[in-house]
């Protein structure tokens, strides 16, 4: 048992997971980047997301008010 063979997550040929594959579990360095990359944007835009969120919950309360007034406002012309 001197090299043991994994897949690489990303294009998923086998490759050998010892000291001397330094992108394993990935087959090599292309495919270790490109999931980096996807982990990264995906960890980047739930980040983006969180802080747009608690930026925006103050303006979207204005505005939702604004909204109800002029929303609500129709309501006793109707009777
Ligand atoms: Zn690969």
């Amino acid at each position: 048992m001197s090299s043991l063979q994994v897949r690489c997550p990303q294009c998923h040929t086998l490759s050998g997971y010892t000291t001397a594959n330094k992108w394993r579990p990935f087959c090599s360095e292309r495919c270790k980047m490109i999931d980096l990359g996807a982990w990264a944007s995906d960890a980047y835009s739930i980040v983006g997301k969180a802080i747009e969120g608690d930026d925006a919950l103050e303006q979207p309360l204005l505005d939702d008010n604004e909204q109800r007034v002029v929303g609500g406002t129709p309501s006793p012309n109707q009777h």
